[in-house]
């Protein structure tokens, strides 16, 4: 029987752990590189790895498959992103019982983004509103499971306020959430802020940092615009000066740089466990891996 995220966060821990973020491949050479990709990291001891599902649920087969894959093949455990903006209830129950059926107990209980961009949602007919909805219909089915959420530090680009968008938060972890990874940041002082709120209004679970090493200009623009997270301008400066005086190798040289420097600066102020947003990709991860495992 697989592991349960929460059976982690309960063993004593020594040092630093850390877990990684996958996305079902797209093509037979995506996979050879995700195949390589996670043989490399396996050897850095992950304490769990997740799955991605695709925005609208556009990658259904290909993010079920690929967990069920990983949960047999892997001794940590898998958790399966799964978003309900685009399902009924009923639809949502039938997927739970897919996932029960492979075995797969760890879910990352998302809502999901509005199609193209749009700044508003509007819940499917007979579907759910909001992840705190999710997380609760899990709960209902499944009391054992394992349940993380997405939290925001800088706030949720469609919330009033960073207090709304943390009392919903709270919602989930009161619904029954055991764990939250954050969205993506580059400056940690959202972090810590953020860290300190969540303690503050009573939300005392793990919340894992999520980390994105930056290496490529474009792609971390496209992703902050969507996500509304966002690069210090001091940053951002150096990541176009990089492109233009030495092209994509200094853009990645900076962008790991600048994550070694975030990831070190978490430890130090006793952050223990990181999630990487690793792209399918190794190099940088391991990089920072280099780094951080080295430091008493
Ligand atoms: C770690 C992580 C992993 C992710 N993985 C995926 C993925 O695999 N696939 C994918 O498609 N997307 C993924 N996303 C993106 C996510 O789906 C979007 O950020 C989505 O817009 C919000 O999802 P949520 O679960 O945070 O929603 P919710 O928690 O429901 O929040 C959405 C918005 O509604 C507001 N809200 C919540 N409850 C209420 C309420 N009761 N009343 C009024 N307002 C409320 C919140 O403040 C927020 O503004 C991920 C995000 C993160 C941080």
């Amino acid at each position: 029987m697989a592991r349960l995220v929460r059976e982690i966060f309960e063993e004593p821990q020594k040092g630093i752990r850390f877990s990684c973020e996958f996305f079902p491949p797209k093509s037979a050479e995506e996979e050879e590189v995700f195949n390589s990709t996670l043989k490399t990291l396996q050897g850095w001891g992950p304490s769990f790895v997740s799955v991605t599902y695709g925005a609208g649920g556009s990658t259904h087969n290909e993010s079920l498959s690929m967990v069920a894959r990983l949960t047999k093949e892997l001794e940590i455990p898998v958790v399966a992103h799964l978003t309900c903006a685009y399902a009924s209830k009923e639809e949502m129950a039938n997927i739970l019982k897919e996932l029960d059926k492979g075995g797969i107990q760890n879910i990352l209980a998302l809502r999901g983004d509005p199609p193209n961009g749009s700044k508003s949602f509007s819940p499917p007919p007979g579907g759910f509103s909001y992840a705190s909805q999710l997380v609760a219909f899990i709960k209902e089915r499944y009391p054992n499971w394992c349940i993380g959420v997405a939290g925001y530090p800088e706030g949720h680009p469609e919330s009033s306020s960073l207090e709304d968008d943390l009392k919903h938060l709270k919602e989930k972890v009161d619904a029954g959430a055991d764990f939250v990874v954050t969205q993506l940041f580059f400056n940690n002082l959202f972090f810590f802020e953020f860290l300190d709120r969540c303690r503050d209004i009573g939300i005392d679970v793990p919340i894992l940092p999520g980390i994105l090493p930056i290496t490529s200009l474009k792609q971390v623009l496209r992703f902050t615009s969507l996500c509304g997270a966002s690069i210090p301008d001091e940053l951002l400066s150096a990541l176009k000066k990089a492109e233009e005086t030495q092209g994509a190798k200094g853009v990645k040289r900076l962008g790991i740089e600048h994550a070694i420097k975030q990831c070190t600066e978490l430890v130090e102020k006793g952050v223990n466990f990181i999630h990487f947003y690793t792209l399918n990709r190794s190099p940088a991860t391991v990089e920072i891996l280099q780094e951080l495992l080295r430091k008493p």
